[in-house]
């Protein structure tokens, strides 16, 4: 724990964390929590926040977006100046994004591509997950000195076929790699061959507007997807994280993996728990900002994904942050479905309609919410007890939430460079009111404050002991 520093007193507050709620001061010092207690006398030249009728919880975690992203011919709309003020305004003060490279280029360089688009222009604390999308002589060097650096997890994309997506011979090599360095391999669960298939069909039949889109990927086409990847990961013994798990199908099929003792986290999305395919069939082409992969679904899998967070199945929900404007960007899919460019931008959302439309309206309760948007994937990605908790000693990583106050979403409004909202003029309960990163105020009455250059790379940790790490866990 720092021993200098500024000191800022959040005074009465309703505490929440993964697993109790209580009130009391906060007191941050440096960059760091250093107590914790119902009534904390206000350090000299203390800065003294009121909370009164406020919730306190730990900064949020996105353990899945894309800011640098080039993709289907086309580059995504956010910078790390936008996207980390986006994520901030939404409680959001860790990202891990997505290094996806092409199909055939160099792992090193393009994580070097990655990190320099963060390196000095994000306002808040970030991480990557390695794509691997390459295999030859040099890719086990190179990954293995990936992961030393404290970039401690892997993804790959079973779908994709052509572009991103990898055969079956990477996943197992991947996956085996994957378990003897102790890292997480996060994977996008869909199985390729059929998507490619029925795409032809559907083309074929003149289905080509984006409300196609869903059939040419139905949920059993992801449950095959998930299946596979949970046979490779037991027969490798590695550890796997299912990213966007969409639909019931799925489930059934990660849970029952789970059963037979196969290690697997499991992740949805924001877009799918208020979304669902009737949006991608709006007219006017209006319903290709709504086409990501897995496709938004039916909605009867809305209250399945919502139980399953409450019981504890699905550990997360983060967002596939990627930000593809309408205007120019999904109308290269205007003829042909396939052309669209997938992503729904949620970033800045997913807090607010997890509160709005989770907490408020009885579908979670409090302790849940923190535990799927900040503590279990500070857990599951080496990032715990330093994020995801409000503890003695944690980053002071802490967001005050006014529960009273309602917010209405809107491309208007929102920093995300994106030309579109998919929550437009949606009306939530609770509304983020002051955010800071590592004890510096970053959100002050729901404006930004904070500071670009701010944000941090966080190594993470890997599990294997014969690997060491070239510098400390935390960089
Ligand atoms: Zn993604």
């Amino acid at each position: 724990m720092p021993t200098t520093g500024h000191h800022t007193l959040i005074r009465g507050g309703e505490i929440v964390t993964d697993t109790r709620q209580f009130r009391a001061d906060i007191l941050m010092r440096g960059e760091s929590i250093e107590a914790i207690a119902p009534q904390i006398a206000a350090p000299t030249g203390c800065t003294t926040i009121d909370a009164r009728d406020m919730l306190v919880f730990p900064g949020f975690i996105d353990p899945h977006v894309h800011i640098h992203l080039p993709f289907m011919g086309t580059l995504a709309k956010d910078t790390w100046e936008t996207a980390s003020k986006a994520a901030l305004l939404g409680g959001t003060t860790t990202m891990i994004e997505m290094v996806c490279p092409a199909s055939g280029d160099d792992p090193t360089a393009a994580l070097e591509v990655w990190m320099s688009n963060a390196r000095d222009r994000s306002a808040c604390d970030y991480s990557f997950h390695m794509g691997v999308t390459r295999w030859d002589d040099t890719t086990e060097a190179a990954l293995t000195s990936i992961v030393r650096r404290g970039v401690a997890s892997f993804k790959v994309f079973l779908a994709y076929k052509g572009a991103l997506g990898i055969g079956d011979e990477i996943l197992y090599r991947t996956l085996a790699l994957a378990s003897r360095l102790g890292v997480v391999v996060t994977a996008h669960c869909e199985n390729e061959t059929l998507i490619a298939e029925l795409s032809r069909e559907l083309l074929a039949a003149g289905r080509t507007g984006p409300e196609a889109h869903h059939d040419s990927r139905p949920p059993r086409v992801e449950a095959s997807g998930v299946d596979h990847l949970m046979t490779f990961a037991e027969l490798t013994g590695a550890e796997t994280y299912i990213v966007h798990l969409s639909c019931a199908e799925a489930l059934e099929r990660a849970l029952a993996a789970r059963a037979r003792g196969v290690r697997v986290g499991i992740e949805t999305l924001i877009q799918y728990l208020v979304l669902d395919k009737e949006d991608a069939e709006r007219p006017n082409f209006e319903g290709a900002k709504f086409v990501m992969s897995p496709p938004l679904r039916d909605r009867s899998n809305q209250a399945v994904l919502w139980n399953a967070l409450r019981r504890g199945d699905i550990d997360t929900v983060a967002t596939d942050h990627a930000p593809f404007d309408f205007a120019t960007q999904k109308r290269l899919g205007e003829h042909d479905f396939t052309k669209i460019p997938n992503g729904i931008p949620s970033l800045e959302e997913r807090v607010k309609v997890l509160y709005g439309r989770g907490v408020a309206e009885g579908a979670i309760d409090l302790c849940t919410l923190v535990r799927v948007a900040s503590t279990n994937a500070a857990k599951q990605f080496g990032l715990h007890p330093r994020k995801g908790s409000i503890a003695l000693g944690a980053d002071a990583d802490l967001v005050i939430f006014d529960p009273r106050a309602r917010s209405t979403i809107s491309a208007r409004t929102h920093a995300s460079a994106v030309d579109y909202s998919a929550f437009e003029g949606m009306s939530v309960a609770g509304a983020v009111r002051d955010v800071w990163v590592r004890g510096a105020r970053a959100v002050e009455d729901g404006r930004f404050v904070g500071r670009v250059g701010h944000g941090r790379f966080l190594a993470r940790p890997h599990r294997s002991a014969s690997l060491s790490m070239s510098g400390g866990t935390h960089g």
